[in-house]
């Protein structure tokens, strides 16, 4: 196959250079020698540029953190702002404007009850700090034996050793299994694997038993439940009905378990509502945010939590009742800068009409892509959308992992100007909010010859 780059177009000394000294994540670095990374030199909207010139349409607003495109004149005016006044100072002892109007701000956007923030720089890290609050709760209210988390089959919760316990997609988790702690898993609601026939209500319903069963045993020893509310993102992007949400919400209320919503994929708007939560009208114990908080500018992430888990750490120091925890760029200012401006776009009356009609339109242009011959499912959830393909289309076997299906999809469509990068044999989009509709149908049309060429 013909290399991306031929011999030696513009760019292919940083690319050369970048092999020689990046270890990229989430790569088989082998892999570079038959495709090198594409070099960028900027973006604009949805649209990347590489040094070479060429475009890419970026169809999942890169790791899904693009909320508003690339380099959006309000939240890039935002930034610079900012950093000509402060660019960070450290929040333990100090304050600044960004953080607390940040924060002020999502406590009135977010479910009510959630009055507290605790500002970090990564989804891990947001994770990380949910399991030990809640863990540190219970013993700061002398239940020191809820120290178990429950986890849905099929979830992903990040990289970090505590994250990585709680998550369970096995391709990046199986290898450290020595190293984590144990949990809970329960059955995933993933509604791909319901019955024919069957509605997504009636199925997210009934994978609720066993989990409800598994509360009801270990009560006394589970300190939280830990989900992705309505779409498992990086398990394949599998969705589920909000009635899960519900009952899950219920039943932790009743057995004195909290519930982490993890919403660092699917918050900011993503399905249609600001938080998923809102779907199943349902507050979490924790809410942690990241990704999409700062439009995709700078790395941070945020967890809010309730008055009642609040005081449970407010004491004199020396109860040792604090939580200790801390990261050094914890609610950086221009970071914070970047989340109020995202927060202007996303509030605005405009953005909310574009995202329900952007979801619409996804919906219309998708549709005909269930026809194809290896398509097993076409969903969408707000403006999220994934299609699944496998070998056979009646039977739904998929096609073998090491055949790497969908990284054929993924060079095809860097081919015709278009970064998707499919998970296992499933193509998606979580596209900025800013794409046109023309250009959903051009990613479409891309798409259609991507599973041609997937399953060829
Ligand atoms: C990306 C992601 C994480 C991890 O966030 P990082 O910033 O990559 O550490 C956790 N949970 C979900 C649902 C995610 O999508």
């Amino acid at each position: 196959m013909e290399p991306l780059h031929a011999a030696d177009p513009p760019g292919a000394d940083l690319v050369r250079r970048d092999l020689a000294v990046v270890w990229h994540p989430c790569t088989q670095m082998k892999d570079h020698e038959a495709l090198p990374p594409v070099a960028i030199r900027r973006g604009r909207g949805v649209w990347l540029e590489g040094v070479d010139g060429r475009r890419y349409l970026d169809a999942i607003g890169s790791w899904w953190v693009s909320v508003f495109g690339h380099c959006h004149p309000e939240i890039v005016a935002a930034v610079q702002r900012q950093a000509a006044e402060l660019e960070h100072v450290m929040l333990a002892g100090f304050t600044h404007g960004p953080a607390v109007e940040l924060a002020e701000r999502l406590v009135r956007l977010a479910p009510a009850g959630l009055t507290r923030c605790f500002y970090a720089d990564s989804g891990s890290a947001a994770i990380e700090i949910a399991v030990k609050m809640s863990f540190h709760h219970w013993k700061n209210v002398g239940r020191p034996k809820k120290r178990r988390f429950v986890t849905l089959a099929n979830s992903y919760h990040g990289e970090t050793l505590g994250a990585l316990a709680v998550g369970s997609v096995d391709l990046y988790k199986e290898i450290y299994r020595p190293l984590l702690m144990d949990v809970l898993t329960a059955p995933s609601p993933d509604c791909y694997e319901r019955e024919p026939g069957e509605s997504w209500e009636a199925h997210s319903r009934r994978r609720f038993e066993p989990m409800r069963a598994l509360l009801e045993t270990h009560a006394d020893e589970i300190a939280a439940v830990i989900v992705e509310p309505l779409v498992q993102c990086a398990g394949q992007m599998r969705m589920y009905h909000p009635v899960y949400l519900q009952l899950l919400r219920e039943t932790c209320d009743r057995l004195g378990v909290h519930l982490i919503a993890d919403e660092i994929a699917v918050g900011m708007g993503r399905t249609g509502t600001t938080f998923a939560c809102e779907h199943a009208g349902v507050r979490p114990d924790f809410l942690c945010l990241s990704k999409g908080l700062t439009g995709g500018w700078l790395p941070a992430s945020v967890v809010l939590t309730t008055e009642a888990v609040y005081e449970a750490f407010y004491d004199d120091y020396v109860k040792r009742t604090a939580f200790l925890h801390s990261h050094t760029y914890s609610g950086n200012p221009l970071a914070c800068a970047a989340g109020l401006a995202t927060l202007d776009l996303l509030e605005r009356p405009a953005t909310r009409a574009r995202i329900v009609s952007l979801g619409e339109h996804l919906e219309r242009a998708t549709a005909p892509l269930a026809e194809h011959p290896n398509v097993t499912e076409v969903r969408r959830t707000g403006t999220l959308v994934a299609i699944e393909f496998a070998r056979d289309r009646r039977t739904r076997e998929p096609f073998p992992w090491v055949e790497r299906r969908g990284l054929r999809a993924y060079r095809h469509a860097l081919s015709r100007g278009v970064l998707l990068r499919p998970i296992g044999n499933v193509l998606y989009y979580v596209p900025p909010y800013v794409i046109t509709d023309a250009e959903v149908d051009f990613l479409v049309e891309v798409t259609r010859e991507c599973l041609d060429v997937a399953c060829a």
